[in-house]
């Protein structure tokens, strides 16, 4: 093993010690004791690192090498260290790890940027205390308004800025960062899905977070005896919607790339056993890298509704959310593939199904993504695992794609 792989592992299970649930996966919400041990931790690494630490208005942690070039914007690599409840130990970390090993080689190697570096921890990025997500991103870039960062409150109804406070930090430090102040920003994140270990490759270079619409459908029909209305004569709430539902996979398929739908949801009323259900109301999720994917099973299935929508059946179609997909900066996602070919790395191009703080920095910067295999693609779980040889690979793709964007200058 080598030392980068061994500090890898090291910090890892550190930080993973920093949860409210020993023994049964990480719970760290923000702003709680588990959020101050870890903010210690990381804060105490970047020093020993280098690297000048200061925290947001949020309790988002930043952690600078000085670039050469007087006011340049900065190059920010890292992701978020808050987790779900029982989660895994590698959802978050491993991008702050990641964005720590990365200033160490630049330390290591004695590499001034000419645009400084900067190493970042987020916080509530899966909402997990104060709901919705991506809070530090979506603070700092001020996609999240302060007002509204105030009135969010947990599920004691304790609010961020008394959290905040029990933990020490100082809600009144400066919140949104100018969008002029970052260059650039790469994370690490494990994929969280199954596709990189069945390929057996160590490295996925996002092209795209993908886009997602999510959609509640009605079907109304009309409600009976189950033992005394004829079959010809049942308007089957749930009979029409049985039939849609069996189709939706398909849809998905026909367009292929990656394209996914899925039906998580189902209401049935009034949901009695002797009851011919008279309304069905259940979800669709469409998701794809290619926006004109998700608009054209938009389409077939709008009319697919449309063949089962007859007299007795009244079906109704509601968009619930429409996001469109974020692409990776173009040339970051060269710079990251020409660097793993550099380093004899293999890699893979990948869509992230799911949504990370990298898609809100694309908002204001030029923005690259990294994802690691996720053993049994499981996470969100105690199970959730990654091999620390594979964080050390993307360190080191991370390493040369830093130094490039910060454009280093050697000194003996
Ligand atoms: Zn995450």
């Amino acid at each position: 093993m080598t030392n980068l792989q061994t500090r890898i592992e090291e910090q890892i299970d550190n930080i993973s010690k920093f949860t409210a649930t020993p023994g049964q996966g990480t719970t760290r919400l923000t702003y709680s004791q588990e959020d101050k041990q870890a903010r210690e931790y990381i804060k105490n690494k970047m020093m020993e690192y280098g690297l000048q630490v200061r925290e947001d208005g949020f309790g988002n942690i930043f952690g600078k090498l000085d670039g050469t070039i007087q006011d340049a914007p900065s190059i920010l690599i890292g992701s978020h260290f808050d987790s779900v409840p029982n989660g895994g130990s590698y959802d978050g970390p491993a991008g702050v790890v990641a964005g720590l090993e990365v200033s160490a080689l630049f330390k290591e190697n004695n590499l001034r940027p000419k645009y400084p570096l900067e190493v970042i921890a987020l916080i509530e990025e899966e909402g997990s205390r104060f709901g919705g997500g991506l809070m530090g991103s979506r603070g700092m870039t001020g996609l999240l308004r302060e007002e509204d960062f105030q009135e969010l409150t947990d599920q004691n109804g304790v609010s961020t800025l008394e959290a905040m406070k029990e933990i020490g930090l100082d809600p009144s430090l400066p919140k949104k960062r100018a969008p002029e102040t970052i260059k650039a920003y790469l994370e690490l994140h494990i994929e969280q899905g199954p596709i990189l270990e069945d390929k057996k490759i160590p490295i996925g270079v996002v092209e795209a977070i993908v886009g997602l619409t999510q959609f509640e459908i009605t079907v109304e029909g009309r409600a009976g005896h189950a033992g005394t209305t004829p079959m010809d004569r049942r308007s089957d709430a749930l009979v029409s919607a049985a039939h849609i539902i069996a189709q939706i996979p398909s849809l998905a398929k026909e367009e292929g790339e990656g394209t996914v739908a899925t039906t998580g949801k189902l209401n049935v009323f009034p949901n009695g056993s002797n009851v011919i259900p008279s309304k069905t109301v259940f979800t669709v999720d469409i998701r794809s890298g290619k926006e004109e994917h998700i608009k054209n099973v938009i389409r077939n299935l709008n009319e697919l509704v449309d063949s089962f929508n007859k007299d007795e059946i009244q079906i109704t179609v509601s968009q619930q959310l429409y996001m469109e997909p974020r692409a990776m900066n173009p040339n970051i996602i060269s710079q990251l593939k020409k660097a793993s070919s550099n380093l004899d790395i293999p890699y893979c191009s990948i869509n992230s199904g799911a949504g990370h703080d990298a898609m809100v920095l694309a908002e204001v910067a030029d923005v690259g993504m990294l994802f690691i295999p996720s053993r049994d693609g499981v996470s969100h779980t105690p199970e959730e695992w990654s091999d620390s040889l594979d964080i050390a690979k993307a360190v080191e793709i991370l390493f040369e794609t830093a130094k490039k964007l910060t454009e280093v200058e050697v000194f003996d």
